[in-house]
C-alpha cells in the first residue's frame, strides 16, 4: 500500500474498544458516552480486517483502544492474530496498555508472541496518579509491568507532557525507567476531542522540556527507530533511550507509515484528519474480501499529508473532534 506522496503504509493501529477503566483527563471527559456494544466489530470481523491488511502489506500490528485488555475475550483476537507472526507474515504484534489488567494477561501475551509492550503512566506519585487518571490505581500498574517483565516482554513508557503536572518529575521517572531497563518516550498532549479542561493550560512543548532536561543529564541524539513517530536521544547519565513524540512543535507526518481503524471499523488514514473510510460495510457487504480490499486502496490513495493541530486561546476548540480512545493513541 503505497499513498500518494510515495509512503509505504505497513503499520496498522487497531482500537478493538473505546472503553477504558481510567479517564485520563486530557484524554477523556468524565462522563464519556461509549459506543453501544453493538456497533463494535466483533473478534472476528477485527480478526478478517486485521487478516486483509497484513495481505496487503502490513507488518507490524499494534491493539490500543480504549484499554485493549478490558476488551471481553481479547486474548482471543491476540491468539487469533499471533498465526501471522508464525507464518512469518508479520513481523510485530504488540499493545498499548495502561498496564491495569497487565498482571492478569502478560504471561499469555508473550506466549501468544508479543515481545513489546507500552505502557502510559504519567506519574509514578500514586495520589497524583488517581488525579491524573481519575480513578486509576498506580500499584496494580506496577504489578503489571512487574510481571509484564517477570513474562519477557520488553516494557516501553509512555508519558504525556502536561505543564504544571508532571514537568518536574519526568527527570525521575526517567531514571526510575532506565534504571529497570525500560526506554521512555514523553508525548505532547494533542488537541483531540472535548474533555473537561482548557488543553492550553496543560500543553509543555517538548522542546522546552527538553532544554530543562539538559540541565541536568547529556542528550545526545541517535538515529535509533521504532518504526514509530518518536525521536531518541541517549541519555549518558541513564545509559538509556528517551524518544521524544511531537506532534505540536515539530510536525512528524513526512515519514508517516500509518493507519488506524477504530472499534467499529472506520479507517483514519491520519490521526489529526477528519477524513475516514467505512470499512465495517465494506466489511458486511459480503462473504470475500474483495469490496474490503478496494475500499482500502481508495482509502489509502486520499491519505493526506499530514495534520495541523493548534492549540491556542483563540482556537479553543480541539482540532479533531473524536477523542484519542475512540481513534486509538
Ligand atoms: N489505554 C491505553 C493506554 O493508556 O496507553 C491505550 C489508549 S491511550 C488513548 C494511548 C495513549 O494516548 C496514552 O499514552 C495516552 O496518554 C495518550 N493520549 C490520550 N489522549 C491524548 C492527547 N490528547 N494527547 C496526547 N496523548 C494522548
Amino acid at each position: 500500500m503505497i499513498d500518494p506522496f510515495g509512503r509505504a503504509i505497513d503499520y496498522l493501529r487497531v482500537s478493538v474498544t473505546d472503553r477504558c477503566d481510567f479517564r485520563c483527563v486530557y484524554c477523556m471527559a468524565e462522563d464519556m458516552t461509549f459506543l453501544p456494544k453493538r456497533d463494535l466489530l466483533s473478534l472476528e470481523e477485527l480478526d478478517r480486517l486485521c487478516t486483509v491488511f497484513i495481505e496487503k502489506g502490513v507488518r507490524r500490528l499494534r491493539l490500543t483502544g480504549g484499554e485493549p485488555l478490558v476488551r471481553k475475550n481479547i486474548m482471543h483476537l491476540v491468539r487469533q492474530l499471533s498465526r501471522h507472526l508464525k507464518s512469518g507474515a508479520l513481523q510485530e504484534l504488540t499493545l498499548t496498555s495502561n498496564g491495569s489488567q497487565l498482571e492478569r494477561f502478560a504471561a499469555e501475551l508473550a506466549d501468544c508472541g508479543v515481545r513489546r509492550i507500552n505502557v502510559s503512566i504519567d506519574t509514578l506519585d500514586p495520589d497524583k496518579f488517581r488525579v491524573i487518571t481519575r480513578w486509576g490505581n498506580l500499584d496494580k500498574v506496577m504489578r503489571g509491568i512487574e510481571a509484564a517483565e517477570a513474562a519477557g516482554l520488553h516494557v516501553k513508557l509512555n508519558a504525556v507532557a502536561l505543564k504544571g503536572f508532571n514537568e518536574d518529575e519526568l527527570p525521575e521517572m526517567l531514571r526510575w525507567a532506565h534504571g529497570r531497563g525500560m526506554d521512555m518516550t514523553v508525548i505532547e498532549t494533542m488537541p483531540m476531542g472535548e474533555i473537561d479542561a482548557d488543553r492550553t493550560d496543560q500543553y509543555l512543548p517538548l522542546s522546552l522540556l527538553r532544554a530543562q532536561l539538559e540541565q541536568q543529564f547529556t542528550l545526545t541524539d541517535i538515529p535509533f527507530k521504532t518504526g514509530g513517530p518518536a525521536r531518541y536521544v541517549e541519555i549518558a547519565e541513564t545509559g538509556g533511550r528517551l524518544g521524544f513524540i511531537t506532534p505540536m512543535t515539530h510536525n512528524f507526518c513526512e515519514s508517516c507509515n500509518r493507519v488506524r481503524i477504530t472499534c467499529t471499523g472506520m479507517l483514519y488514514m491520519c490521526l489529526g484528519q477528519d477524513d475516514s473510510a467505512d470499512l465495517r460495510a465494506a466489511l458486511r457487504a459480503s462473504e470475500g474480501n474483495e469490496l474490503l480490499s478496494t475500499a482500502i486502496d481508495e482509502a489509502i490513495g486520499r491519505k493526506p499529508k499530514g495534520h495541523d493541530f493548534i492549540i491556542d486561546r483563540r482556537t479553543n476548540r480541539p482540532s479533531v473532534s473524536r477523542h484519542m480512545s475512540v481513534t486509538g493513541g
